[in-house]
């Protein structure tokens, strides 16, 4: 029997205007090499200069990921020949890096598992390569050079491929409430690479390892750990031989093809980078960065759970991005039941957001008006019928809930001695339904209930006709 060891190692593109190293602007989509300079291209003369901003945001992103900030650290360069590099080297950090030993906590099965942090450093990116469909050309463009990025590298405590997945997707909420980067990984601002090895269980050193890249979504990690972890055990039970190698996840196969034998570090003579000074770092500077860091997803989860006395389910899906946690927040405090907020927002918001382009942000509905539209279906002034009909006129008007219900005369009926005249009139209507309450057939009242809706256009207050109903059959 084996078991499987995964370390992952994540980039993640820092929210900057600017370049870590110049001047140029990092916005994404811009017509290939348009945001270049002589400083990230390389020429022969120019000196690097640290913008301040990255460095902020990957103090920030290493001290919400726990981990020990270096408040002097360096630059070093990585020598590699490769054409998305023009300067052939990239500007990055070996031995001393920013932050080290932080951790990342996820939930597995209901048990929180603890994946520790090895280093979090900073880096600039180098450029894209697209090659020409009919494989007689290959494209690069420089504007994503010198991008700022941290390298986010985890110890190998991940043993399953869903761990993987769960253990990318908190990387990436801590990362967006503490507004480091928006990660989003279809431009490239999160991008992971993974290391697996399988070793039998109860041996201490590991197996031999292979890395796989090019997986560009967390289904995909997921996937291709998965086949990785197969494609080792198999060769592990014939006794054959793995290969520490490069591998890439193929999109549609979703298998991983080999793509070349690892590099080792020493292979980059990686030194000291001699155009930056140190990194030197105040209390206060520290001190400003750790101010900067919001509430966490966890602990946003943990509170929610406590103080709203919401399930954990709804606690992790209403923290999943800060905008949405805050969007409840600011439901549930205005409601007498947060639980009533939770439901409304899972369902109606989210499911709303799912059919549109809209997000939290652009929603329509602010979170004032939505707990407004709440607090009448708790007042008794509508039932939760009408009220979702009010939610899809909301959308469609604009209006508020107040002036919709009053337009359209929606206020719930409760006044009993109207409502017992209709269900008196009911009752004569229904003979059928009305012994079988008497004979006790409780679902039969659920059918007088409706026909009451019915003449009262869904206005009548559910619970008083209920009270009504019984009271007039069974005395
Ligand atoms: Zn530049």
């Amino acid at each position: 029997m084996y078991e499987t060891v995964i370390g992952l190692e994540v980039h993640v593109e820092l929210g900057t205007k600017t370049k870590i190293f110049c001047g140029c602007e990092t916005e994404f989509g811009a017509p290939p090499n348009t945001h270049v300079c002589p400083v990230c291209m390389g020429s022969p003369g120019v000196l690097p200069v640290l913008n301040e901003q990255a460095l902020r945001l990957g103090m920030k992103a290493a001290m919400a990921l726990h981990c020990e900030v270096r408040k002097d650290s360096k630059f070093d360069r990585k020598n590699y020949f490769y054409p998305d590099s023009p300067k052939a080297y990239q500007i990055s950090q070996y031995d001393e890096p920013i932050g080290e030993h932080g951790y990342i906590d996820i939930e597995v099965g209901g048990q929180v598992r603890r994946i520790g942090i090895t280093r979090v450093h900073l880096e600039e990116d180098a450029g894209k390569l697209s090659h020409s469909v009919f494989g007689d050309a290959s494209y690069v463009d420089f504007n994503r050079v010198g991008i700022p990025l941290i390298e986010i590298v985890s110890e190998p405590d991940i043993q399953t491929a869903e761990e993987a997945r769960l253990y990318l997707e908190e990387l990436k909420a801590i990362m967006q409430y503490c507004a480091v980067s928006e990660c989003k990984m279809e431009e490239g601002s999160l991008r992971c690479d993974a290391n697996i090895s399988l070793r039998p269980i109860g041996q201490k050193e590991l197996g031999t390892k292979t890395e796989i890249k090019n997986m560009n979504s967390f289904r995909h990690v997921e996937r291709g750990l998965l086949f990785e972890q197969e494609r080792q055990e198999a060769m592990l039970h014939r006794n054959e031989m793995i290969v520490q190698e490069t591998r890439r996840f193929d999109e549609s196969t979703m298998s991983t093809i080999s793509m070349r034998s690892k590099e080792d570090a020493h292979d980059y003579r990686y030194f000291a980078e001699p155009d930056l000074p140190r990194i030197v770092v105040s209390d206060r500077f520290l001190a400003e960065c750790l101010a900067e860091i919001p509430e966490l997803p966890a602990q946003k989860r943990a509170r929610f759970v406590q103080d709203y006395g919401l399930p954990d389910y709804d606690a992790s899906v209403l923290t999943a991005t800060r905008p949405l946690a805050e969007f409840f927040d600011e439901t549930a405090k205005r409601v007498k039941d947060p639980k009533v907020a939770s439901n409304w927002i899972m369902g109606d918001v989210l499911g709303y957001l799912k059919t549109t382009d809209a997000t939290i942000e652009t929603f329509a509905i602010s979170s004032m008006r939505l707990a407004e539209l709440i607090g009448l279906i708790e007042n008794g002034t509508i039932s939760t019928k009408i009220a979702k009909s009010v939610f899809k006129d909301m959308l469609e008007t604009g209006k508020d809930a107040k002036i919709l219900i009053e337009e359209q005369g929606l206020v719930q009926i409760s006044d009993e001695s109207a409502l017992r005249a209709i269900a008196q009139k009911v009752i004569e209507n229904n003979p059928k339904s009305v012994q079988d309450v008497v004979a006790g057939k409780d679902k039969a009242i659920g059918s007088l209930v409706g026909q009451m809706m019915k003449e009262t256009k869904g206005k009548a207050n559910p619970q008083v006709v209920n009270q009504i109903l019984k009271e007039l059959i069974t005395g």
